[in-house]
């Protein structure tokens, strides 16, 4: 590779690279042409040859974040639903918002979200993962850098052919162009998904195994209760939607225990917030081979409480990181959800919690060979991250809250 003559190709030396597969390189460089990273390396070797250099200076160039959990259609909601003590609440509010909505491509709930996608890639994000109902997000997506897996996500307490229900909605999914955006499957949760819509997603879902899918898991007291019990504020919801199912019985385990006796959850199982998942849950999502997705800011404002972050990492499980949606998190800024991440476990090493917003989010959507990483071949979907003279510990720096202004992509950058 060294020595090799490559034509238009540019090699960016920054104050600090992050290849993430490996440890920080300090005044390392990356040589990319055709969209493509053509060789790393540290400040001492030689760069290949006829390439132009380019010094970004007090910057860090890692590789674009992944955002494992979104719902892009719901940011028209954005600042409208007030933070609740406890979930089912913040829930009816959005079930109530969402009744209100006439036409879900209104040009409203459209605008928002190419708004929430721009702002999303203007503070560092290369691929989200995003939960649809209404596949709105697939247009402003398929126009947009961004990389995406769209979950169209099922709900159903009491379908009466759930068989029939996933092959509708797979029949209505568009096929999008290129490869940039992938659709896939999620259930909502195990207290809107009956048993037998569970597994006729998973069995829908044999076909497609390169593809990930997604489920809310985990994520409240009430859920945990509801499943052992079949009471409290769930039981409540579904009564007052008109959704309970008379015929269905609580497991009695926790919800994670639940799904693994469907068959439900494997390798390519997003397990989103996680936030009630006690230790012989996450050692079993680990054995699994699962990834749990954090959503720490999201966690507080519905009032589940703060994720046990420091036994997800303990676990040994994959750690992805999301946002959530905007109708409970402030902003899709990757880099403040990892601030927020960072201060829940402040035990944990900065380093493996830029590895959740990167490598393990883009390994958890099947993207791991393009993203997450910088290295030989991959996607030169990098980023210039500014970092003030002199610093020592990046990886700290970059855990601590960075400010869109201060990002910006590799290959739109010009000489500072
Ligand atoms: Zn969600």
């Amino acid at each position: 590779m060294l020595g090799r003559s490559v034509p238009q190709s540019k090699s960016w030396r920054a104050a600090w690279l992050l290849p993430i597969a490996a440890a920080p390189i300090r005044g390392g460089w990356v040589t990319t042409g055709g969209g493509r990273v053509i060789a790393v390396g540290t400040a001492g070797e030689p760069r290949p040859r006829e390439t132009t250099e380019i010094d970004l200076g007090d910057v860090a160039i890692l590789p674009g974040l992944v955002n494992a959990h979104t719902h892009l259609e719901l940011s028209y909601l954005r600042g409208t639903i007030p933070p609740q003590p406890s979930f089912v609440p913040w829930v009816r509010q959005v079930i109530a918002a969402q009744r209100a909505r006439t036409d879900p491509a209104a040009p409203a709930i459209l605008a928002a979200m190419r708004t929430a996608i721009g702002d999303a890639r203007r503070s560092g994000t290369a691929a989200l993962g995003d939960i649809s109902n209404t596949l709105v997000s697939i247009e402003a997506l398929a126009g947009s850098p961004m990389r995406a897996v769209i979950f169209h996500e099922l709900l159903g307490f009491r379908p009466d052919d759930a068989r029939g229900l996933v092959a509708a909605a797979v029949d209505a999914e568009p096929r999008p162009d290129g490869a940039r955006v992938q659709i896939s499957l999620a259930a909502h949760a195990p207290y809107s998904v009956a048993p037998a819509l569970f597994e006729a997603i998973r069995d829908a879902m044999r076909n497609r195994p390169e593809l990930p899918i997604s489920v809310h898991l985990a994520e409240s007291p009430d859920e945990v209760e509801f499943l052992r019990d079949g009471t409290g504020a769930w039981r409540r919801l579904l009564d007052d939607v008109g959704a309970w199912n008379p015929e269905w019985r609580a497991p009695g385990v926790s919800p994670v225990a639940y799904l693994a006796s469907l068959g439900f959850l494997d390798r390519r199982t997003l397990v989103v917030h996680g936030v009630q998942a006690t230790r012989a849950d996450l050692l079993e999502l680990a054995r699994i081979g699962a990834t749990v997705v954090a959503c720490p800011r999201s966690n507080v404002y519905t009032g589940v409480g703060r994720p046990p972050v420091e036994a997800f990492y303990a676990s040994g499980v994959r750690v992805a990181l999301g946002t959530d949606s905007l109708a409970s998190a402030p902003d899709l800024n990757l880099f403040a959800e990892l601030a927020a991440l960072h201060q829940v476990a402040p035990s944990v090493p900065a380093a493996r919690l830029l590895e959740s917003a990167t490598r393990h989010g883009a390994e958890a959507l099947g993207l791991g060979d393009e993203l997450g990483s910088i290295g030989p071949g991959r996607a030169a979907d990098l980023l210039a991250v500014r970092i003030p003279p002199g610093t020592v510990d990046v990886e700290e720096y970059l855990v601590s809250g960075v400010e869109p202004e201060d990002v910006s992509w590799v290959h739109e950058s010009i000489q500072r």
